[in-house]
């Protein structure tokens, strides 16, 4: 079908039966000694921006992609809107040792200017596209080891994901800033709190489509992780579910988007940890569900050209930069959340999520073809999705047979 719309060619085609060869794997990691197969699937239903998107995702985890796919079959014929700042980077620089750290702050901004010269001279590929060092401001944090100088460089990093990028530059600083403050540099890092890097979405879901009791039953829901840290943190791993399956799925950094949501969930709500997404209703009694992310993801560097899957999954994204990844992403995210606190709101989520579990456990217990589905579907009617029962089954079945 995807070759059909004309999203692959049959070249590429070949290459999901046989994607990355160990030759590369050894490349990527130390020590391989194999390679680690997952599911590669594709999420429909999605129109982003009044654009259809067919969305790859790479998850272990049945019903996520189905989940998705619903959230976004729901929201249409509009679909979700989406957008993003430009892909900024914030590197640090610490300073310790210093005497006068307020003062040594006032010397380094004095030679703002010249700091973001000697930076930009770094990295002349991502200059050329626009990209490099923007901006330099520097903060005293108070220590149990003393004051500290840290120096934020903020870097646009265009289609990358820019830990490497930013890294460099704040290697590259060190030895600038070590002179003009006389204190010593430790860490030089890129921070994974990316907060001039956001990627918005939104998507309203129709009252006269889901029905009033699944609105109230979100709002609840949402309440519920509002003012429920226990509760939070869950209702943001099934954010997570979208987000890093297509993080995966493109080769990126799955940790880094991780480690930046949820850091961004608590730096937001001043120390209190929030949701990911908010929803609300509007004058027409509809669900508004909005989502803002700071996803830094790249289309180039890392993994995302080593990886023959993730060059596919760009491909059939049809993304042409990193934002419009980025953006993609944050779409997901709030499908998947919908999706979950839709189920879990009503009807409960254990039946979905265990009619789709019950393959595994099939599997589990040894089923083979056609029969696990027979006795995923026994095991669900059941409810008993166990895989002593399985093995039973499949006993009973083989006998019949
Ligand atoms: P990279 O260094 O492989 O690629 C970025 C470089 O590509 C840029 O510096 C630029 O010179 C060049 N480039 C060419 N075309 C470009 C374009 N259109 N836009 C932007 N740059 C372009 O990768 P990276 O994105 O700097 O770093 C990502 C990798 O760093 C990931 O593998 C990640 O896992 C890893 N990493 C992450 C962390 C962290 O998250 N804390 C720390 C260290 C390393």
């Amino acid at each position: 079908m995807i070759i059909e719309a004309g999203l692959i060619d049959e070249g590429d085609a070949r290459v999901l039966d046989n994607s990355l060869s160990i030759e590369t794997a050894d490349k990527m990691a130390e020590n391989v000694v194999g390679i680690f197969q997952m599911p590669y699937a594709l999420a429909m239903n999605f129109k982003i921006n009044g654009k259809d998107r067919v969305i790859p995702m790479v998850t272990e985890e049945p019903s996520v992609v189905a989940a998705a796919s619903h959230a976004a079959k729901l929201c249409l014929p509009e679909g979700f809107a989406s957008s993003s700042t430009s892909p900024i980077m914030i590197g640090q620089i610490q300073v310790v040792g210093l005497k006068e750290p307020e003062k040594a702050r006032d010397m380094v901004l004095k030679e703002k200017n010249r700091l973001l010269e000697h930076a930009t001279g770094k990295d002349s590929a991502l200059v050329k596209l626009g990209g490099g060092p923007k901006d330099l401001s520097g903060k005293i944090i108070t220590t149990k080891r003393g004051k500290m100088l840290i120096v934020e460089i903020l870097v646009d990093v265009r289609d990358a994901m820019g830990a490497n990028a930013v890294n460099s530059i704040c290697e590259h600083l060190a030895p600038e800033i070590e002179k003009i403050t006389g204190g010593k540099v430790r860490l030089r890092i890129l921070s994974n709190l990316a907060v001039h890097r956001l990627a918005h979405a939104k998507a309203i879901w129709k009252r006269e489509i889901i029905g009033e009791e699944a609105i109230e039953g979100i709002l609840d829901a949402y309440e519920f992780a509002a003012n429920d840290e226990f509760r939070c943190a869950t209702n943001n791993k099934g954010v997570m579910n979208g987000v890093s399956a297509v993080c995966l799925a493109s080769g990126n950094d799955t940790r880094a988007v991780e480690a930046a949501c949820h850091a961004y969930a608590s730096w937001k709500g001043k120390g209190k940890y929030l949701p990911f997404a908010e929803y609300s209703k509007n004058k027409s009694g509809d669900l508004v569900g909005e989502i803002e992310l700071p996803i830094a993801v790249g289309i180039v560097g890392g993994a995302t050209k080593t990886h023959p899957l993730a060059q596919l999954s760009l491909k059939i994204l049809g993304v042409k930069s990193a934002q419009e990844l980025a953006e993609i992403m944050a779409c997901v995210g709030l499908a998947n959340n919908f999706a979950a606190l839709r189920a879990l709101s009503t009807e409960g989520i254990n039946r979905g999520h265990m009619e789709l579990h019950a393959r595994n456990v099939a599997i589990a217990a040894g089923a083979k073809g056609k029969m696990v589905d027979e006795v995923a579907a026994q095991l669900a009617r059941e409810k008993n999705v166990r895989v002593e029962r399985a093995k039973e089954l499949i006993y009973e079945l083989g006998k019949k047979s």
